[in-house]
């Protein structure tokens, strides 16, 4: 419906001169355990009783009998809890470029999971639904369940729920937006989301869809976009992102987008909660410098960076943030975890 109403949009405005001379009106019908991330050794002293198995996994359990006959342990490391990690792990360019995995990608997942991390799978994508998004990827082999997937549709719907909002959105997303009222105009915001390699995109965010944007922005509805990404990688190579209507509209009409995808910092706050995490012990895998790393490191969260998608040598040595490790891809991220945690 979405779509067709772009299109009339269209038509209409070719045909009959100004646009959107009539209201359409759309719906979108069409504890975890508390888990150190933290290498500081995590010191326990106890009396020894039958109640303090060390468990098979501890390391460095030291004992001494006191001159009474007590028994202390100390552990300063316990490992069944302080190594396992909550991470967050981007999606397009570090499981899959172009609907392909990336090689290892999948069982590195897979050994995340049996190693104990907590994971939550971070995503801009604007152009599937949650629900296609999770499926392509159990397609690819990845272990996911669709309530492991964020996205920056569900950010949306946290924001602007029950308002009335102009949407520039794919319309494979519009499922997502369940509980904002879509509206060709009088909009108390407009929502843009972001491009993908179809014509659809030519329809999303044409001259007269921006211009009504540009209007409604005129007559006070705030800017909200999904995100601002300038680009994403393909396996053709960078593609054009929709970051520049966003930089348009905010030129145009003189204001500031709300972005409600990464790297905005209540998205990654969202993530973190959903893992019960202390974004200070979480980590954050990505291959984008901007959206991934400067965006976690926002909220304190720890930053590793992958050498697949949209890594750049030369971005990284240009960056004033760096990560906290670069991998050469997800599938050397198990490893690298049970190095440096
Ligand atoms: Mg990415």
């Amino acid at each position: 419906m979405f779509r067709s109403w772009l299109r009339s949009s269209w038509a209409t405005a070719r045909n009959t001169g100004p646009a959107f001379a009539t209201t359409r009106r759309f719906c979108a019908s069409d504890s975890a355990a508390d888990a150190s991330t933290s290498k500081v050794a995590s010191t326990r002293v106890s009396d020894f009783c039958a109640c303090w198995p060390p468990g098979p996994l501890e390391r460095d359990v030291r004992s001494r009998i006191s001159p009474g006959g007590m028994t202390t342990v100390r552990v300063t490391r316990i490992d069944s809890e302080a190594s396992m990690a909550a991470i967050l792990l981007d999606v397009d360019g570090v499981l899959h470029v172009s609907g392909e995995a990336i090689p290892g990608a999948a069982d590195a997942v897979a050994e995340l999971r049996e190693n104990g991390h907590r994971l939550r799978f971070v995503t801009n994508t604007t152009t599937r639904s949650r629900a296609q998004l999770a499926n392509e990827l159990r397609s690819l082999g990845f272990e996911i369940e669709d309530d492991e997937l964020q996205t920056a549709a569900a950010a949306a719907v946290e924001a602007l729920a029950g308002k009335r909002v102009l949407a520039l959105t794919m319309h494979a997303i519009v499922g997502d937006l369940e509980g904002i009222e879509l509206v060709g105009e009088g909009a108390e915001a407009v929502l843009l989301g972001g491009a993908d390699e179809t014509p659809e995109t030519n329809l999303v965010f044409s001259y007269m869809n921006l211009a009504r944007a540009f209007a409604e922005l005129e007559l006070g509805a705030d800017l909200y976009c999904l995100h601002r990404n300038r680009w994403w990688q393909t396996k053709h190579g960078p593609q054009f992102d929709a970051g520049a209507y966003v930089a348009g509209l905010e030129y145009a009409a003189g204001v500031e987008a709300i972005v409600l995808g990464k790297p905005s910092a209540s998205y990654f706050a969202a993530a973190c909660k959903a893992l019960d995490a202390d974004p200070h012990m979480a980590w954050m895998v990505g291959d984008d410098l901007e959206s991934d790393v400067a965006g976690a490191q926002g909220i304190g969260m720890k930053t590793i960076l992958v050498r697949t998608g949209k890594f750049r040598p030369d971005a990284v040595e240009r960056a004033r943030t760096q990560p906290d490790g670069i991998v050469s891809s997800l599938r050397q991220l198990p490893q690298w975890i049970e190095e440096h945690l």
